[in-house]
């Protein structure tokens, strides 16, 4: 494949996709995986292994003209976006292989092209405000309930990335007396221990056990176990747009986006629980259109800015 091209790879908690994305930002090929080649192993062979994976696809699919890669972890970056500081979606009891690497350093020993690390929510946003055409000087926020809960704020055309890094972790806000384990390892009633994916695959286990978890919402979505589910989630999404007053609020992730997921309930839910008459009046939540490939085509716009791309093909 001769079309000058970025790599994007996005790395969740239960499946990674990478592919390759023309400069004009459509899609040319992507590949789906299970996040398990990335968790499992030690952290003497992870770099190594991260990049045999990203050569692997490159050279399967004959792609040349490759202007630069990125690849983003569900985790907690630095604000230079070059160590991983945790990834606990990514391994097991809050551990991770890639925990404290420099990803990019690490990589560019196997690539001559320019190598960047993301946060993965942070390119979802990227591609949720290009294919919702949103266009504010005001802020946005992205909050997706995948495996566990990932969020980004976008504010004047950039990331906020915070003082470390790290700003976004509603995660792992405490906001319930419960005390179940959380994948932070910690006890202290973490958004993810009620309105997580992996939430919803305890409730199941609990409650429906015949049930499939993709059926859950279409068989139960009336019941108390996920009528609080739901509500959880409201309950993050007006504590976000009580403290933020962001323009627009974006929802998505596999939760979000399951068969019969009560999305009418959600917004409901959430706008008796926001502060009135500001920001109730005035929220507007639009749901994530990111398909299965947003992390990668995100990954294209975060680099056209880093690489200063014009998006015309071959006006690099
Ligand atoms: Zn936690």
């Amino acid at each position: 494949m001769k079309r000058k091209c970025i790599i994007g790879l996005e790395i969740g908690g239960t499946n990674s996709r990478i592919g390759a994305v023309a400069l004009d930002g459509s899609l040319i090929d992507s590949r789906i995986s299970d996040s398990k080649i990335f968790a499992q192993g030690t952290p003497e062979t992870a770099i190594a292994d991260l990049a045999g994976y990203i050569k692997n696809y490159i050279e399967e699919r004959s792609i040349s003209e490759i202007q630069a890669i990125a690849a983003a972890f569900p985790g907690t970056i630095d604000s230079k976006r070059q160590i991983l500081y945790s990834a606990s979606n990514l391994g097991e009891n809050g551990k991770c292989r890639y925990d404290g690497m420099n990803i990019p350093q690490g990589l560019s020993k196997y690539f001559s092209e320019p190598v960047f690390l993301g946060k993965d929510t942070d390119f979802i946003l990227y591609n949720d405000i290009k294919e919702l055409g949103i266009d504010t000087e005001e802020m946005v926020a992205g909050i997706y309930f995948g495996t566990g809960i990932g969020s980004s704020f976008y504010y004047r055309g950039e990331t906020i990335y915070g003082s470390d890094g790290v700003t976004g972790e509603i995660g792992h806000l405490p906001i319930s007396d419960h005390d179940r384990k959380c994948t932070c390892n910690e006890h202290q009633g973490c958004c993810e221990t009620v309105a997580s994916g992996w939430r919803l695959i305890q409730i199941r286990d609990e409650y429906f056990p015949d049930t499939p978890v993709n059926q859950i919402f279409v068989r139960h979505r009336n019941e108390a176990p996920l009528k609080e589910f739901v509500n959880y989630i409201a309950r993050i999404l007006a504590l976000t747009g009580n403290l933020l007053n962001c323009a627009y609020t974006i929802v998505g992730g596999g939760v979000i986006n399951m068969p019969e997921f009560p999305r009418k309930q959600l917004l409901k839910n959430t706008l008796q629980i926001l502060r009135h008459l500001y920001p109730r009046d005035t929220y507007r939540l639009l749901f994530s259109p990111g398909g299965q490939n947003a992390g990668i085509l995100g990954a294209a716009q975060f680099l056209f800015r880093q690489l200063g791309i014009d998006k015309q093909e071959g006006k690099p």
